[in-house]
């Protein structure tokens, strides 16, 4: 049973009213008593009655080391000693410039140009606006549509938040609707069960080709996708769907933009999912949280070498991607995602992943016993565990609220979990042990 609330916490949870949280409810500004974490280690978090959690979510799909390493901290310390910031306009630093050289060798394909930014929604952001300056300079000032999917999560800058395929979350926030076109998400659970895998992926890859059909190929700029959409609930794609669509995207001349936001470094057991998951060589890749695992605050957008040279035999003026940000390549960060990689190399952690994924996927499958598990969705140590109290009448607020009260359960009994909308999302820290997933899975259960 989770310890009571101390005066200190209630003292800190008074002050942050002041704080106004990502997708609060204005209306009841610090209504919500929110649990205060104070320290992390390993694949745990301690609030600050001292209860100790494990880290489902991973922070937000993003401690993928795990909490209170040691090598991140001094790399952070060294770094701020030697040299903070610097205008990134005139200059370079070490660990930048060694930082982009170092991914572009892990990057797929000839994704050779690291553009640095300060997290995944200004990652995504700046592919867009490259894909606008891209189709410019090639003369097609018209080529100018982005194509998404119903579900997909792309961040909260305006134009990230306008792919983003989340319905409820799109509304009185005036998106930029003219421009980003939403087609059906490959899930296979929503299939009748007449269809195949087969056809399902058929029919959705269909979907794609429709929508640049209907809208003009000399229209379309490019197509967004996560591997795997992630806060849409980790659905997973049938077989051979994210080739396929990046196959069209070709044939189409449409840009094929992965959101690996999430995917990479680690989450599927390979640095990007793209090319070593799905077989895909995508023109731009974004990336974030797992990059720095979280400590400091960085981005990335990959751009193909092919990219630039169109541009560069187009010829045309102005040729400057006018686009950047104070902190792209902070030094700081830089150093933060150096030693991550080190952390990375050194505990052999991708293989650690591909090791624990299936004791991962095969404990959380026997959840689907529980007459209230509706599905359970299972791609390397991501996990999305949806929930329905009667599956003849599915309602996503009860559903919703259901998980709420399982959350609060998981987390009196050692767990913290990642409630979105019907689905409980799991991405522990990849270090994560077998013994410990047997352990999150008890919890689970009991919940
Ligand atoms: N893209 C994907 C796939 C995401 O899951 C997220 C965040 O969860 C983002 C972009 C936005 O990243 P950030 O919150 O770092 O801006």
């Amino acid at each position: 049973m989770a310890k009571k609330p101390t005066d200190e916490t209630k003292g800190i949870q008074a002050k942050d009213r002041y704080f106004l949280h990502p997708w609060e409810d204005v209306t009841s500004i610090g209504a919500e008593a929110r649990t205060v974490i104070a320290k992390g280690d390993g694949i745990h978090i301690t609030d600050s009655d001292g209860n100790r959690l494990i880290d489902g979510p991973g922070g937000m799909w993003c401690v993928n080391v795990g909490h209170g390493r040691e090598e991140i901290v001094e790399a952070v310390a060294a770094q701020m000693r030697d040299l903070t910031y610097f205008s990134p306009w005139s200059a370079t630093a070490p660990p930048a410039a060694i930082l982009a050289e170092r991914l572009a060798g892990l990057a797929p394909g000839d994704l050779n140009n690291v553009f640095f930014t300060t997290g995944g929604s200004t990652a995504v952001d700046s592919a867009l606006r490259f894909a606008f300056f891209y189709n410019n300079c090639l003369g097609r000032p018209d080529k100018k549509h982005i194509i998404s999917r119903v579900g997909a999560y792309h961040g909260s800058t305006h134009l990230a938040a306008s792919c983003s395929g989340k319905m409820l979350e799109k509304a009185n926030m005036d998106m930029d609707e003219d421009r980003v076109h939403l087609i059906p998400n490959p899930n296979p659970a929503l299939r009748p069960a007449s269809m195949s895998l087969e056809d399902i992926c058929d029919q959705k890859v269909a979907d794609l080709e429709n929508k640049i059909l209907e809208l003009g190929p000399d229209k379309v700029a490019a197509f967004i996708a996560e591997p795997v959409l992630a806060s849409g609930g980790v659905i997973i794609p049938p077989e051979g769907y994210y080739r396929r669509c990046h196959e069209l995207c070709r044939k189409h001349d449409v840009l094929f933009i992965a959101d690996e936001v999430v995917t990479a470094f680690g989450r599927l057991g390979h640095y990007f999912a793209s090319r070593d998951v799905f077989g895909v060589e995508p023109d731009m890749l974004t990336t974030a949280k797992g990059l720095t695992s979280g400590y400091v605050p960085m981005g990335a957008l990959f751009i193909s070498d092919r990219l630039m040279a169109d541009i560069k035999a187009a010829g045309n003026e102005p040729k400057g991607f006018f686009s950047g940000f104070t902190y792209s390549g902070h030094p700081v960060a830089a150093a933060a995602a150096l030693a991550n990689l080190d952390i990375f190399e050194r505990d052999a952690l991708l293989e650690h992943v591909r090791n624990v994924a299936p004791h991962f996927e095969k404990r959380l499958q026997e959840l689907a016993d529980l007459p209230m598990v509706r599905d359970i969705r299972v791609k390397g140590l991501m996990a999305g565990v949806e929930c329905c109290l009667n599956p003849e009448e599915p309602d996503d607020e009860r559903d919703m609220n259901f998980l709420l009260e399982v959350d609060e359960i998981c987390q009196d009994n050692g767990l913290l979990l990642r409630p979105v909308y019907s689905s409980a999302v799991l991405s522990p820290p990849l270090t994560i042990t077998t013994t410990q997933i047997d352990a999150l899975v008890g919890i689970l259960k009991q919940g």
